[in-house]
């Protein structure tokens, strides 16, 4: 893959027609390095942020083994890249033909599951193994995040004893999972989400082997400045010790965002401008599907170079015949912008790239390598305390 220094670099050589993903592998791999070196336990990827094959191998080789994979495409896909990751099939409604394949072909032993029929199906489909580790999801608030994943999975603490116990029955290690949602803005959320895990261990009088914190953990986007993770480390930290696990029970986490989000921006060309509202090449169908559909701001930055004027707020239109593919922003550029410039939206590796569609014959463009930072880090060591600063690097 071609490298570049930076996004003005690729333009000046490219001057490219069709958006044009950029990847920078160091900021992915520096984010897995501060998960396997601070968060205490074992930090599992989830694959669905961004299932792309650079990606998942540079994770591994800065010392991520575990990977929690959603369906049986994810689960091909990791272990062909990756012959001795352990995968972890975390999504709580599976075919039996997905397990079966999993368990027989690909080595998979943690399946998570939400009911009894779930249970049963997983262990139908695994002949009755003996080697599961079997991960019961808890239904827990997303009150803290900025995209809720409270009601679609989990069963409830007031009916998980009966489920924990049966499921004990069964696995070989026993495992309590949840997912606060996505962009969890406060530690908060975690510590509220064990206590729910305290009560549920407790009521079902069950010994418990595996307490997955699950994913949530934020990066930085505009307007959502998140606390640094290693206060989220600390919390997790302090109210898992407190649990009535065993000694030897283990502690783990599925990010996905916070792995994947630096490791991806695009560079977008203006291909319209109409008052405060650019038409750009990627949008609702494209890497920007989170920016139409709910809202989600993404830093940008112009990148031709004779635009400094004194930065506006604008709103974006994408390629395709459709009034959706609309992005409200506002996103702060050059007043100056014009058509035939192009810009770099940043923080895209998180459900951004990995959500590209064809749709309307848009939604093929080049991918390249670029060495630069991110837009915004949080694993660069020089974070501010949050409560003294507006703790941003470098937006733009
Ligand atoms: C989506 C998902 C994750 C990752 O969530 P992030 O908010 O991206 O960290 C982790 N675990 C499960 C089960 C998921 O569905």
């Amino acid at each position: 893959m071609h490298s570049y220094p930076d996004a003005s670099a690729v333009v000046r050589d490219l001057s490219p027609d069709e958006p044009v993903i950029l990847n920078r592998k160091a900021a992915a791999a520096r984010a897995a390095r501060f998960f396997v070196e601070k968060f205490p336990g074992k930090s599992l990827y989830a694959v669905k942020a961004n299932p792309s094959p650079d990606l998942i191998v540079a994770l591994w080789e800065a010392g991520v083994t575990h990977f929690d994979v959603a369906s049986i495409a994810e689960v091909r896909l990791v272990r062909s890249l990756l012959p001795e990751a352990v995968l972890c099939f975390m999504h709580p409604v599976k075919t039996a033909s997905a397990i079966a394949e999993a368990y027989k072909a690909h080595g998979v032993r943690t399946f998570s599951l939400d009911t009894q029929d779930e249970l049963e199906k997983i262990v139908a489909a695994t002949d009755e193994a003996e080697d599961l580790s079997l991960c019961v999801r808890l239904r827990v608030s997303s009150e803290y995040s900025e995209l809720s994943l409270a009601s679609k999975f989990g069963i409830d603490l007031a009916d998980a004893a009966p489920l924990l116990q049966a499921t004990r029955q069964v696995a070989d290690s026993l495992g309590i999972c949840f997912h606060v949602g996505s962009q969890a803005m406060s530690p908060f959320a975690y510590v509220q989400a064990l206590e729910r895990v305290r009560v549920a261990i407790v009521d079902a009088s069950v010994t418990v082997d595996i307490v997955d914190v699950g994913g949530g953990f934020p990066s930085i986007y505009p307007g959502m400045e998140p606390p640094p993770l290693e206060d989220y480390f600390a919390s997790i930290h302090r109210a898992a010790e407190s649990l009535p696990v065993s000694y030897s029970s283990e502690l783990w986490c599925e990010p996905g965002r916070a792995l994947s989000a630096e490791y991806n921006s695009m560079i977008v060309k203006v291909e319209k401008r109409r008052g405060d509202e650019l038409f750009i090449n990627d949008g609702a169908y494209g890497a920007l599907f989170d920016a139409a559909h709910i809202d989600w701001r993404f830093p940008v930055r112009c990148v031709s170079a004779d635009r400094e004027g004194p930065s506006e707020e604008f709103a974006f239109y994408g390629p395709t015949c459709d009034d959706a593919d609309f992005m409200k922003g506002p996103f702060m550029l050059p007043a100056d912008i014009k058509a035939g410039d192009y810009i770099e939206i940043g923080m895209l590796g998180a459900y951004g790239a990995a959500m590209r569609t064809r749709f309307n014959g848009f939604g093929t463009g080049a991918v390249v390598e670029v060495t630069d930072e991110p837009m915004a880090t949080q694993y660069r060591g020089d974070r501010r305390d949050p409560r003294s600063s507006d703790n941003v690097v470098s937006l733009r």
